[in-house]
């Protein structure tokens, strides 16, 4: 179901298209932008600005994938793909691996910077990536990703001694500055073009770098005898297409010993190097997945029981089952190294950091961004960013006082300005949701499209993240995005319960479309069954709000509507027109 598809039964006003630009409002009101600051605030609750531009992003990020799909000239490099799920999935894999360059190089640059002074704090002492450190869209969305798996982006940032990455804030400002909220396409300033271009030579936009270049491969190790082999990420003759890297029934020979190497033989060559490398590196080191209780953290998330003990028990563990680093011979799969730890109570969050993930990572990111890409298409759907009921609410009361003030596009929006309005009410549900970690200690607690939406805002600035962990839950919460459907189900109604509690009354599942939010806005309860709301369109009936709700919706539609099929706007005068006849 989507909001486009309208008008059961209706006689809704007719808008008459705008001469120009000049005549029709911005949607977004840009001052959703500047209403609060983007910066990362010091409470560690995301601002309603920042929850704006990070609808922007996702926005952004559709704009991508349909590039994608649409851009034929690709089979010549991946051969072809009728439904294009294999270039989207090919083109995820080449953005991480421009992620992996970018961030070891932006690390040392921001350390280096941080020595020498030039990476500015804000007032609250976080740091923003800098502006000239903003990388392409691609490189975005993994990044983007990884922090929204915050308990494996964290601890891999000490596993890798990132610690500048760990720290470092989303730079919500640049990004928007980047981003083009009429067609959502995303450029990188000059400057930042410039540093991307001389750390990578790569093109910024990853179609341009791929269509340009013979197609792409990734360089694995052998397990047997080390030697470096490279394989196409997508194999572009389809009888061999699933010898191709992405494919699930990878498999290459090894051109010197022969040896047949899958996923699960490099999966399984990680795991005994970590080993390898805990063994020898001393009574300091720790096990991937095992550190963070040392920087003051507790983690005691449902699904993960762990604590300072039982991390440090994992490592004796691994330390006295292994005196000798295991080997190909000894221990040649996953399985037959996680066996002798299966008694310990972590052995399944650790095996998780192996499985499925032969690169450096404790997760697989081209799977993370793909499981977050359905994120993003909710976003899309719901297309928040463009609802009259973002924030603000309508001059209602004042329709006859509203004046349009041809120096600013903003005026049919919101009067007087105000942050009020969805984002808002989002961010105090999610701090109302948030809470509910410490009085429900143990529970799988849901989060709404809203207050996920919110949370995921709040991941992106990681130190406010940990902080807010700590003040608000007690102990450090990770986000969890591959819980089963009847996990979820169970835990969803067990948190309505508890946050309809918490709040006397306040209705968790509600429903969140253009037409609910804004006539909350404005205190009006919305006519008809919840899922049929949206459709009914009376001219004259009912409460006198409930009709002004439903025509500024029914504008909101049809500018999006035109704005899709390239069409210019409408006519803000007949917003009012409408708003003001009986
Ligand atoms: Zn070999
Ligand atoms: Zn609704």
């Amino acid at each position: 179901m989507s909001f486009l598809h309208f008008r059961e039964s209706t006689t809704p006003p007719v808008f008459a298209p705008a001469a120009t630009k000049k005549d029709t409002p911005a949607i977004p009101d840009p001052q959703v932008f500047t209403i609060t600051t983007l910066q990362p605030s010091v409470s560690g609750l995301p601002t309603v600005s920042q929850c704006a531009v990070h609808l922007e992003l996702l926005e952004a990020f559709t704009w991508l994938h349909n590039r994608v799909y649409k851009e034929e000239a690709l089979s010549e490099t991946f051969g072809e793909d009728p439904e294009k799920n294999l270039w989207w999935r090919a083109v995820i894999e080449v953005a991480v691996g421009r992620f992996g360059i970018w961030w070891e190089v932006v690390n040392a640059e921001l350390k280096a910077r941080e020595e020498g002074e030039g990476v500015s704090n804000t007032d609250n002492g976080m740091k923003v990536l800098p502006r000239d450190l903003l990388p392409p869209l691609d490189v975005l969305m993994v990044w983007h990703s990884y922090m929204l798996n915050p308990r494996r982006y964290n601890e891999d940032c000490i596993w890798f001694g990132m610690g500048a990455m760990m720290n470092i804030a989303f730079p919500y400002e640049h990004i928007h500055e980047a981003i083009d909220d009429d067609k959502w396409d995303y450029k990188l300033s000059g400057h930042a073009t410039r540093y991307w271009e001389r750390i990578t030579s790569q093109a910024p936009d990853i179609l341009e770098e791929i269509m340009w270049k013979s197609p792409p491969k990734k360089f694995i190790k052998c397990p047997t005898c080390a030697k470096e082999i490279g394989v196409f990420i997508c194999e572009i003759e389809t009888k061999n297409r699933k010898r191709g890297w992405i494919s699930e029934e990878f498999a290459v020979d090894c051109e010197d010993c022969g040896m047949n190497i899958t996923m699960e033989s490099l999966c399984a060559e990680k795991f005994r190097k970590d080993i390898k490398s805990l063994i020898e590196g001393g009574e300091d080191f720790r096990m991937r997945i095992t550190s963070l209780d040392l920087q003051g953290a507790t983690y005691l998330h449902p699904s993960s029981p762990t604590s300072f003990d039982v991390l440090n028990s994992l490592n004796t563990l691994i330390r006295t089952t292994f005196p000798e680093p295991p080997t190909l011979q000894s221990h040649p799969t996953i399985a037959s190294i996680i066996t002798p730890l299966d008694t310990h109570p972590i052995h399944s969050l650790l095996q998780s950091c192996y499985t499925e993930t032969p690169t450096p990572y404790s997760l697989n990111l081209s799977l993370a961004v793909l499981r977050q890409y359905s994120f993003v298409d909710k976003m899309h759907h719901q297309l928040w960013i463009r609802s009259p009921g973002l924030m603000g609410r309508l001059p209602l009361d004042s329709i006859p006082l509203v004046r349009p003030r041809s120096e600013t596009r903003s005026v049919v929006l919101i009067n007087p300005p105000d942050t009020s309005g969805f984002l808002h009410r989002a961010v105090s549900r999610y701090e109302t949701y948030f809470s509910l970690f410490k009085l429900h200690p143990g529970k799988i607690l849901v989060p709404t499209l809203d207050v996920d939406l919110i949370w995921h805002s709040a991941m992106l600035t990681p130190a406010a993240y940990r902080e807010y962990c700590r003040n608000v839950a007690g102990r450090f919460i990770d986000h969890n995005d591959k819980l089963s459907d009847d996990t979820l189900g169970d835990g969803f109604e067990y948190t309505s319960t508890a946050f309809e509690e918490a709040t006397g009354g306040e209705e968790y599942g509600k429903c969140l479309c253009w037409h609910c939010e804004t006539a909350l806005n404005e205190k009006v309860k919305p006519e008809g069954e919840k899922e049929e709301r949206w459709k009914i369109w009376k001219k004259a009936a009912g409460d006198g709000k409930e009709r002004l709700v439903r025509i500024r919706v029914e504008y909101y539609r049809e500018v999006e509507k035109r704005r899709r099929s390239g069409l210019g706007g409408l006519e803000r005068e007949g917003l009012f027109a409408a708003m003001k006849k009986k």
